[in-house]
């Protein structure tokens, strides 16, 4: 079974949200880049920092274009797009963490993020949008130099497999740090999880992110495929 040390997570919750990491905050940045979520103590490289729970919203491609354009606006910006197709909405300010082409956080497979790396107290918690399915390229405001100038939704194709190559690292470390988040992960996902502890033969690469249906601007039928 699973071997995590908890601290008391139950306490942690009295004073932070559920979603995302407790030991995060969100700051504004500039007016260019907006909000940031920033570590406020140590997360180490192998840490939950993101699970959708039961709560989060979720937009269908027909929901959607019931919406007037400006609310459409708002919910791309928001949002990401899973698998099935669907726009998930995080009720709390995980939907406030921005790209970096040199991300310390990454979105697996199973559907939570994960520390890639260590991250330290004030550095601003980032992510890989080229995994969320968007659906009109994004200009990036990333200062580094091999920045990719912009995220476009076929970019996990050519790089899924380096991904995966750092969220495999990240979760051969899962059992080793605090895991405030695991509680809020479905018993089938940490059975999951588990398997590839026993077996890194049974990954699930983060490709299975990739929504390969219909694009929700289409006038097709949406079949959601079933959840895992
Ligand atoms: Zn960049």
């Amino acid at each position: 079974m699973w071997q995590f040390r908890f601290r008391n997570p139950l306490k942690l919750f009295n004073l932070f949200s559920p979603m995302i990491h407790p030991h995060t905050r969100l700051h504004y940045i500039n007016d260019e880049i907006g909000y940031g979520v920033f570590a406020t103590e140590f997360i180490p490289k192998g840490t939950i920092t993101y699970v959708k729970d039961a709560l989060e919203p979720e937009v269908s491609p027909e929901e959607f274009s019931q919406h007037t354009p400006e609310m459409q606006e708002v919910i791309e910006k928001y949002s990401y797009i899973d698998e099935r197709g669907l726009r998930i909405i995080s009720w709390d300010f995980g939907k406030y963490v921005n790209h970096c082409c040199h991300c310390n956080t990454m979105s697996t497979g199973y559907g939570f993020e994960i520390a890639i790396r260590d991250i330290n107290p004030g550095e601003e918690i980032t992510d890989e949008y080229g995994m969320f399915n968007i659906e009109r390229p994004m200009q990036l405001t990333c200062k580094f130099n091999d920045c990719r100038g912009s995220v476009c939704k076929n970019d996990i194709d050519s790089h899924y497999r380096d991904w995966d190559e750092k969220i495999k690292l990240a979760l051969s470390e899962m059992t080793e740090v605090e895991q405030p988040l695991m509680s809020f992960l479905n018993p089938p996902v940490q059975e999951e999880v588990q398997e590839f502890l026993k077996d890194p033969a049974k990954y699930k690469s983060v490709y299975a992110l990739k929504h390969q249906g219909v694009s929700s601007n289409s006038n097709h039928a949406f079949e959601p495929a079933s959840f895992k």
